[in-house]
């Protein structure tokens, strides 16, 4: 029998990997307390109908791209493709719009698509997603990118481009739409079927497309900025300079659209010059209609959705991981006989904040101390047949090879002290 293999668009992460993941979303977690993000973990399958109004049936996410179902009990269920929804939906849900507001909400965790996989493009793969709900002021744009581009910092990523656009709003967006589509109008037989098709459906998507025949038009259509209404325009302004004043450097994209009705007025995105063809890292936005989308009242809310692996690749491709996977402090190494002693170390160790590990395959020295070494120990801490007589053990730093015997007893505070050391 053949042996199963994961299925097509997902992967596996694994030790040598892992410790990566746990870098980038634990530098995530830092900047959602620093910024005041509370943590929300919320359900990976939903309705159906919470995707299809809350990302709006004529994206390519609810069109072509999601897991959908029927459940035992007749529900059609989908696998989230995104966290918006979820979260705007768990903040009505739970009532959190009659407490102090903003809310603002982070998550991280596993999205599902059933796109094309490439490099940076997967069937499953995982998002930080920052929001903050309850608000319509422009500061909580600001404060939305600026939390995105703190996480790059911090990760240590360069060579990233902020586009920003305004969408609109009901308000201003019918007169952009009908000055797309007069534009379009007259070349229309040169625009991609999907093109063709979005013409009438909702032509501010035609802007998003990524063929180079459409490309070639959309260059000169009219850009967004200038059908703004008075608001938008304001909102607009006041999210740049704020960016401005942080020091941000931001350009504007006319052609970055999120192209539905409960999307509105700020759209952005971070690029990486280090992806190849899937280069955003990061797409986010305001959405002061979605609420009502999904059957709320009206709550605005703004956020952002960063792909792990994408910051991963970018983090690689520009060297930003120092050294390899980090091993345990302390590796402990005993002969037979001193199983024991070793068990008590390590427990001891443990205790005192100093992560080790011991033999349990009853190794010989030298097999344990190469294990050590291909595991990244920082110390080992030996305990040999003459160690066990005396009540000793021979305490070795890795990286210089230094060495000391001392009492049983103190060898918890020597490995202290060293690690002391080792940090600076
Ligand atoms: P793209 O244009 O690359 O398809 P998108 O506009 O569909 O991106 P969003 O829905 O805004 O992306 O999601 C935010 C981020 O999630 C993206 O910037 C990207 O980093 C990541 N992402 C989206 N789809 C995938 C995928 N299939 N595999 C890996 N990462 C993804
Ligand atoms: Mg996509």
């Amino acid at each position: 029998m053949e042996a199963i293999k994961a299925p097509r668009g997902t992967y596996d992460v694994l030790g040598g990997e892992s410790w990566k993941w746990a870098r980038v979303v634990n530098t995530a977690r830092g900047v959602a307390d620093d910024f005041g993000f509370k943590e929300a973990i919320l359900p990976i399958f939903e309705h159906t109908e919470l995707f299809s109004r809350g990302i709006g049936d004529t994206t390519d996410v609810v069109e072509k791209e999601m897991y959908t179902f029927t459940d035992k009990g007749g529900r059609s269920i989908t696998l989230r493709p995104e966290l918006t929804a979820s979260m705007v939906r768990a903040y009505l849900e739970n009532g959190l719009r009659h407490g102090p507001q903003p809310v603002k909400l982070w998550g991280w965790g596993p999205m599902f698509r059933y796109e094309r996989p490439q490099k940076g493009r997967y069937r499953q793969f995982a998002q930080i997603d920052f929001e903050i709900l309850g608000v319509s002021s422009p500061f909580a744009d600001v404060e939305i990118i600026d939390s995105s581009m703190e996480i790059y910092r911090r990760v240590g990523l360069s060579n990233l481009r902020v586009l920003i656009n305004s969408v609109g709003c009901p308000r201003c967006r019918p007169d952009y739409r009908e000055s797309l589509r007069k534009f379009f109008e007259t070349g229309l037989d040169k625009l991609c079927e999907t093109c063709r098709d979005r013409f009438d459906r909702n032509p501010l998507r035609i802007l998003d497309c990524k063929k180079p025949e459409c490309r070639e038009l959309t260059d000169s259509a009219p850009p967004m900025i200038d059908s703004l209404c008075e608001e938008c325009k304001e909102h607009f302004m006041s999210v740049t300079r704020g960016l401005e004043k942080l020091g941000a450097d931001v350009s504007l994209d006319n052609k970055l659209v999120r192209g539905l009705d409960y999307y509105t007025k700020t759209a952005y995105e971070i690029l990486s010059g280090d992806l190849g063809a899937q280069n955003a890292v990061c797409g986010g936005g305001r959405y002061d209609n979605l609420a009502e989308a999904i059957g709320g009242p009206g709550v605005p809310g703004v956020g952002f959705a960063s792909g792990i692996e994408r910051i991963i690749i970018t983090m690689e491709a520009q060297g930003a991981f120092m050294g390899n996977e980090p091993g345990t402090d302390v590796f402990v190494i005993s002969a037979a006989g001193a199983e024991y002693e070793a068990s008590l170390l390590t427990h001891e160790l443990r205790a005192k904040g100093v992560s080790s590990d011991m033999d349990f395959m009853g190794r010989s020295i030298k097999s344990q101390m190469k294990y050590a070494s291909q595991t990244g120990a920082k110390f080992v801490c030996i305990i040999g047949e003459d160690e066990i007589s005396s009540g000793t053990a021979t305490v070795k730093n890795m990286k210089d090879g230094s060495q000391e015997t001392t009492r049983r007893e103190s060898v918890c505070g020597k490995i202290l002290s060293w690690k002391e050391a080792w940090a600076q």
